[in-house]
């Protein structure tokens, strides 16, 4: 039998064998919906690492600079779709295989796509926030906004990055207008949570509750290289709880796996 074959008979058995699945998800699963990853097979930066906290709130120019980008990014990301990876997901968590989902992606595919107990460990991308008064607004709403004050920026063609970035070397973000905060004229945000910020501890605590009621990992598309999400692999590994892994790649916590699938993230989960 090939190694692939193998790969995919031993996945099978893992999850036959542990029907309360805490899955944890990475930029792996989203690619086959046209979000680009942010790392490369060794885990390491295949361009610009992204945004910063303090980058993003230390000044305008770097404000205006990452809005530019996600506006002309935002048009096809606003409308990325779910792909068979997050449908097979879906299908997991419905024959109740799936304790929780816990994902490091931004997109809201895993919703759309039907899973119901989904933690997003890093925030959604489609909403925004006030930094200073905490109003929340919706991204569809925010692009407008954008598009209004920045009509020359609306026609703009630019590759896409992750996370609804777009490549738009040498321009003059300067002239791009950001607009304040409706309610308190504060900055606005997306409510993602960049480098350098903390989750947010209800959702940190919402994963260790799914991961106590776990009786195995399954890690799917994932590096692990971030810490919000390797922390859970451990904490499973201390507690004796066995670990998979569906990833093309070196992971972080490779050491710690019960079975690794170097495969691509949908072939492993449609064999299921
Ligand atoms: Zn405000």
């Amino acid at each position: 039998m090939d190694t692939a074959v193998s790969e995919l008979a031993a996945l099978r058995g893992f999850i036959d064998r542990h029907p309360r699945l805490f899955v944890l998800t990475g930029a792996g699963v989203s690619t086959d919906s046209g979000i680009p990853d942010y790392r490369d097979t060794e885990g390491e930066w295949k361009r610009q690492p992204p945004m910063t906290l303090q980058t993003f709130m230390g000044g305008e120019l770097a404000r205006a600079r990452y809005w530019a980008r996600s506006m002309v990014g935002w048009r096809r990301f606003g409308h990325v779709r779910p792909n068979a990876s997050h449908l097979a997901l879906a299908r997991l968590e419905a024959r109740g295989h799936v304790a929780i989902l816990v994902t490091q992606n931004v997109d809201g595919l895993h919703e759309a796509a039907g899973s119901r107990d989904v933690v997003d460990l890093h925030g959604r991308l489609d909403a925004v926030r006030c930094m200073n008064c905490d109003w929340r607004g919706n991204r569809h709403d925010w692009q407008d906004a954008l598009h209004a004050l920045n009509p020359d920026w609306v026609a703009l063609e630019a590759s896409d990055a992750p996370d609804g970035d777009a490549d738009l070397d040498g321009h003059d973000f300067s002239r791009f207008a950001v607009p304040p905060c409706p309610r308190c004229g504060g900055i606005v945000k997306p409510d993602v949570v960049f480098f350098g910020e903390t989750v947010p501890r209800d959702r940190v605590d919402r994963a260790n509750a799914g991961l106590a009621n776990a009786d195995a990992v399954l890690v799917v598309g994932s590096s692990l290289m971030v810490y919000s999400g390797y922390r859970f692999v451990t904490a499973a590994s201390r507690s004796g709880i066995p670990i998979a892994a569906i990833n093309l790649g070196r992971t972080r916590a490779d050491s710690l796996l019960t079975l690794k699938v170097e495969q691509p993230c949908a072939v492993a989960l449609e064999a299921l």
